[in-house]
């Protein structure tokens, strides 16, 4: 697996003769390092910089891919004339897109059903966050004893099962997260497609992600003929060809971008 750092010249030379690239990132462990809580993720002003010259610069059009809310993830990385999916895709905001899913406000009530069982259920457990991101639900365990997480998972699960039994909803895991997402045939790979026929123009994709609702992404871009780029150390279970040790490095990269 290339360190994307290693293989940077035959990658500029892929992306300088591309007429445009989409240039797309996952926010949390991509952009800005994991942390305990996810309110304190905030990105570096040097970061912002960086994305703020890329998305001015007419070879790449910028956006940001999270599992967070589209409102959430705007406020956070706050750079115009950037695409924003919020949600894993559910919502697109930026460079034309307004967008929602159509089906995907069909399940607000339910989540919100599944989020007060958890929230009860889990009231005991140190550390805890139940976030009900309206169109999805993440319960974030980071902060909690390791001796929980089998519990925390089992909670989350026994609170989906009514909903995911009739096909309603299904349960996805990440870094220290349990997720309930509506059952729809949407990711962010799906979304990620979606931005770039948006372009109108077929640009080259590229997306930078670290965790396992990314491996979508992934995937879509690589088929396309695009870069797919996994943050974290090297593995074998990603679906990405490229890779980067850290967001620092991603950070790196936005510099040697900004160069092209
Ligand atoms: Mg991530």
């Amino acid at each position: 697996m290339p360190h994307l750092l290693n293989v940077w010249p035959s990658v500029s030379r892929q992306l300088s003769s591309a007429h445009r690239v989409l240039l797309l990132f996952d926010y949390d462990g991509t952009l800005t390092p994991i942390v305990a809580r996810p309110e304190i993720a905030t990105l570096t002003e040097e970061t912002r910089q960086r994305l703020t010259t890329l998305s001015r610069m007419d070879r790449f059009v910028v956006g940001v891919v999270s599992g967070r809310s589209l409102a959430d993830v705007e406020s956070l990385v706050d750079v115009p004339r950037v695409v924003y999916a919020g949600n894993h895709g559910l919502e697109i905001s930026g460079g034309g897109n307004d967008y929602v899913h159509p089906q995907a406000p069909s399940y607000v009530a339910e989540l919100s059903e599944i989020t007060e069982t958890c929230e009860k259920e889990l009231a005991g457990i140190p550390g805890i966050l139940v976030d009900n991101k309206r169109l999805t639900l993440t319960v974030h365990f980071r902060s909690t004893p390791d001796r929980y997480s089998g519990q925390v998972d089992a909670v989350v699960v026994a609170a989906a099962a009514p909903y995911v039994e009739v096909g309603r909803m299904k349960v996805t895991r990440g870094k220290r997260v349990v997720e309930v997402r509506p059952n729809l045939d949407w990711d962010k790979g799906k979304a990620i497609l979606k931005i770039r026929e948006d372009c109108g123009d077929r640009p080259l994709p590229v997306f930078f992600g670290d965790d396992q609702t990314d491996e979508d992404g992934f995937s879509v871009v690589q088929d396309l003929g695009g870069l797919a780029v996994f943050i974290g150390p090297p593995r074998e279970r990603t679906k990405a060809l490229h890779q980067l040790e850290s967001p620092a490095e991603v950070g790196q990269v936005l510099a040697l971008l900004a160069g092209l």
